[in-house]
């Protein structure tokens, strides 16, 4: 067992809601209408000049308008922070050919501002453990003539002590729908595992396969995604059924839908670690999907409409390699993000690409040598070389595995576990 330092959020509920709410609305409503400044100013910019102002010229620029002085200018700056992240988002699904993808938008439903997340980084809140109290700052705006700060009193989970935590760096303000509540992102520090071993694995996310693994000794696997479909088909067929999509009916369907995705998620970047710790892995190499795709003029842009009314979209992968990080770090694996750049033309036995190289049926041709392997497994394969690229040794072991079948693991939903696809009877 080692030490490692790692950052986590801790939710706490407002003890004394009541007390509080009117004073938080009022800062959410401003931390709303700081983002529409923002956004506007973004506009009229464009409009000039044909750029998108970042986060420190929106900050610049800024700084002296009337509505940052409405929040800390800790958390003024962390509101256009957002914003610029969320233009970065933008661009990122854009490169990736994600044309229906929108832009930021105004924070406003008719005359009304929705509750904004307000953020307090280091000078603007102050932790008292000892009475579960944390004051958190407001703006120079809104203070009136007696209290610059709100007092509230917050109650954690019973298993976290936030006096023991090392360090906490941010309280969030967060308006859950019906009430206002807490998060605090900690410095922590946790036992992890000695690492399993020096090998690697490479993972493709989402092209005909949910995931398919490509290790280092060329065993691979492969996850479909059968289960989600399967779930997806049900769950959209029950909605349409309703007949308001606003009702609560079809409000609780989407909440399950989500819920068993959340739960499929969980339980697949579990399992893939467990057979990293069997294996011997010690990095997870996982192909970035919000980075640049570099090879656009080719036309070769991940695929997401690929998968029929699956409304999965790349968020849903980020959450998913979060999730497998967060498990992973337990068991002293460490998760490296690659670019994907060319990682489903190349040939990931002979490093060649060329036009002739194809993809037929799932399988990957290469004229140069003959290899034939599933496509997605050519990918994961490609992805693993970038961080740990083939000894002459094991291109010689590969000519014996390589071609073999990848073995498909399939979601069990008797057992809720995943095993291999031939022992899965539901
Ligand atoms: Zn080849």
């Amino acid at each position: 067992m080692a030490k490692q330092v790692v950052t986590r959020t801790y939710t706490a509920s407002i003890r004394n809601q009541s007390r509080v709410s009117d004073d938080l609305d009022s800062l959410g409503f401003a931390a709303s209408k700081l983002w529409n400044v923002g956004r506007w100013v973004c506009d009229r910019v464009w409009s000039e000049i044909g750029h998108i102002p970042g986060h420190n010229e929106l900050t610049a620029y800024l700084k002296s308008h009337e509505r940052y002085d409405d929040l800390h200018s800790q958390s003024s700056q962390r509101v256009l922070q957002e914003l610029a992240e969320a233009f970065n988002g933008w661009y990122g699904k854009r490169r990736n050919g994600d044309t229906t993808a929108n832009p930021p938008g105004y924070r406003k439903h008719g005359d009304e501002h929705p509750r904004s997340t307000v953020t307090f980084k280091a000078a603007g809140f102050k932790l008292d453990t000892k009475y579960d109290r944390v004051r958190l700052s407001k703006g120079s705006n809104l203070k009136d003539y007696w209290s610059d700060f709100i007092l509230c009193e917050y109650q954690t989970r019973p298993d976290i002590y936030l006096s023991t935590v090392e360090n906490v760096q941010q309280v969030r303000a967060v308006w859950t729908g019906d009430e206002w509540e807490l998060h605090f992102v900690c410095k922590v520090e946790i036992e992890v595992s000695e690492s399993p071993g020096e090998k690697t694995v490479g993972i493709d996310l989402g092209i005909n396969n949910f995931a398919a693994l490509a290790y280092e000794d060329g065993h691979a696997e492969l996850y479909p995604f059968n289960c989600l479909k399967q779930d997806d088909y049900y769950f959209s067929k029950r909605i349409a059924r309703c007949d308001d999509s606003n009702s609560e009916q079809a409000t609780r369907l989407n909440q399950k839908k989500s819920r068993r995705r959340t739960h499929y998620f969980h339980t697949l970047s579990k399992h893939i670690v467990q057979r990293c710790v069997e294996k011997g892995v010690g990095t997870i190499v996982v192909g970035d999907l919000s980075g640049i795709r570099e090879d656009e003029e080719n036309d070769e842009v991940k695929d997401w409409g690929k998968h029929g009314n699956l409304d999965l979209h790349s968020w849903a992968f980020d959450r998913f390699t979060d999730l497998l990080e967060y498990k992973a770090e337990m068991e002293g694996i460490s998760v490296e993000t690659v670019s994907e750049r060319d990682t489903s033309k190349s040939c990931s036995c002979c490093g060649r690409t060329r036009d002739a190289n194809r993809v037929e049926r799932g399988l990957y041709v290469c004229d140069d040598c003959g290899t034939v392997a599933n496509a997605d497994v050519n990918g994961a394969e490609n992805i693993r070389q970038k961080v740990s690229p083939s000894s002459p040794n094991l291109s010689v072991n590969r000519s014996n595995g390589w071609l073999a079948q990848p073995s498909t693991f399939l979601f069990d939903k008797e057992t809720g576990a995943f095993a291999p696809q031939e022992q899965v009877t539901s």
